[in-house]
């Protein structure tokens, strides 16, 4: 990558083509667990924000959590009470599992502190405040307004029908509290008079936020408020005649503001599974994956892969690939991989320092070193594959049986040659040399001290991981393995 021009590089340089100044904004409808799909998007527009900040430009970048969409459906995740609940303002229901001030806030914290772990520094908005403080006030009347001329707009870019009822403003049932089913009657200054699908008629004051604009609208709507300049969003949004595509129209149309400079971007597929998605259950949450990965490994993910290319994650082997090749660029301290093997091998923590200290590690942040062992271990037992884990046995392996004579003879050699003096690479490098003085493949030394000490035909890197061991365990266990 590093010949290459970054992605990130190329959007910047055409994004300051349009001026100095940008606010790059993301969003999502915190509805449900927030997935790392999602998570694509705000990487997205941070490597932009970051590249177009070294360039000197004034930038902001925000997020705008939808927090005043309705619910649509009763999710899996829901209980059946939560029926009544469809079609209200996720900001006016109450939080499912009765912790925080409501469920858009449920769902929206623990994404906000993953950014923060993931050092992402951004201005969050919630729409339900926006709507609320009355900073959509003028956007509504101007949508109000120009009704006719929206509906037109949708009709012919989006090449839907657009009923006579039809309003851009949807208005808050002060009976039901849904924000989808009433129908505008007329209005008046500030206020609606509407008839909603419960029977109830009322008027809405929108400057106090009763009501929201509807999503094709609400979209320019706030690249106006916010004077938003760049911004990535699913490529589904990105189809001709789709949100966008109206959006750039309404924009220029009805609010006579520059619609912003778009990052289409693909989505995240989960192996075997399809796309992420929180309503079909198909996701990887963000929380889930920082269990098992440093934050910037995530990161590394979505940025060494173009916006417009797809990414297949498959949080088994080629997660650990991904891990390696992030490891090999920065140069950590210990190498997931490694730490990998160790978790396996130590009873506990204080093990796991003494076996990093016997590998030859300089054992100094103890906190990074606790959060890797726990990374390692929650990998270990949510996405390895069978063939990567291993248990060290207490007793000689009757596997050992199995072996041919000149296997035997070279693990007596290897005991004789083990010594606290050398280092994994040397004392690997030393197991070719046996294979060849007892005239074996060296494919079949390694599977021997495999057979000896875990029971199993493979396992880690044989020179790492017998380092890793206890030297007295593994001489004498060789040595019996040798005489079985
Ligand atoms: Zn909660
Ligand atoms: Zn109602």
């Amino acid at each position: 990558m590093s010949e290459t021009v970054h992605w990130a590089d190329v959007i910047a340089e055409d994004v300051l083509k349009r001026g100095n100044r940008h606010v790059l904004a993301t969003g999502i409808t915190p509805s449900g667990p927030i997935h790392i799909g999602n998570l694509r998007e705000v990487a997205i527009a941070n490597a932009v924000f970051r590249v177009l900040r070294d360039h000197g430009a004034e930038a902001r970048l925000i997020y705008i959590a939808d927090t005043y969409d309705p619910l649509r459906r009763l999710y899996p995740f829901l209980p059946e009470v939560y029926e009544e609940h469809i079609c209200k303002p996720l900001s006016e229901i109450p939080d499912p599992y009765d912790c925080c001030s409501n469920y858009a806030e449920h769902f929206l914290k623990p994404f906000l502190k993953s950014l923060e772990r993931l050092g992402i520094e951004i201005e969050v908005y919630r729409a339900d405040v926006l709507y609320k403080s009355g900073m959509y006030t003028d956007l509504i009347k101007t949508a109000l307004e120009h009704r006719d001329g929206i509906a037109k707009i949708l009709a012919k870019v989006a090449g839907t029908s657009i009923p006579s009822s039809w309003s851009p403003f949807n208005p808050l049932c002060e009976q039901c509290g849904r924000i989808t089913d009433a129908i505008i009657t007329g209005y008046l200054g500030n206020t609606v008079d509407y008839e909603c699908m419960c029977g109830h008629q009322g008027f809405a004051d929108f400057s106090k936020g009763e009501g929201k604009l509807t999503w094709r609208v609400d979209w320019p709507a706030r690249w106006k408020m916010l004077d938003i300049t760049v911004e990535p969003f699913g490529k589904d949004h990105a189809v001709a005649g789709g949100s966008y595509d109206t959006g750039v129209h309404i924009s220029r149309e009805i609010y006579g503001h520059e619609p912003p400079y778009p990052i289409p971007f693909e989505h995240i597929f989960l192996k075997g599974k399809g796309k992420m998605s929180s309503s079909t259950g198909t996701l990887t949450s963000i929380q889930e994956m920082l269990d098992v990965l440093p934050p910037e490994v995530l990161m590394h993910l979505f940025l060494r892969t173009k916006p417009e290319k797809h990414i297949d994650f498959d949080p088994g082997v080629p997660l650990l690939n991904l891990i390696d090749e992030y490891d090999r660029i920065h140069g950590v301290q210990i190498p997931f991989r490694h730490m990998v093997t160790i978790v396996q091998i130590a009873q506990d923590f204080d093990q796991v320092l003494k076996v990093l200290k016997r590998s030859g590690y300089v054992v100094s942040d103890i906190d990074d070193i606790r959060q890797l062992s726990i990374n390692a271990k929650n990998w270990l037992s949510r996405f390895a594959p069978t063939f990567v884990k291993f248990n060290v046995q207490d007793t000689l392996p009757v596997e050992v049986k199995k072996l041919s004579q000149k296997q035997r003879i070279a693990l007596g050699l290897l005991a004789d040659a083990i010594s606290f003096k050398k280092t994994a690479e040397e004392l690997h490098n030393k197991i070719y040399e046996i294979a060849e003085e007892a005239g074996i493949d060296s494919r079949d030394i390694f599977k021997a001290i495999y057979v000896a000490i875990l029971g199993k035909s493979s396992g880690p890197r044989a020179g790492w991981f017998l380092i890793s061991l206890d030297g007295n365990f593994v001489r004498k266990r060789l040595r019996e393995a040798s005489k079985a």
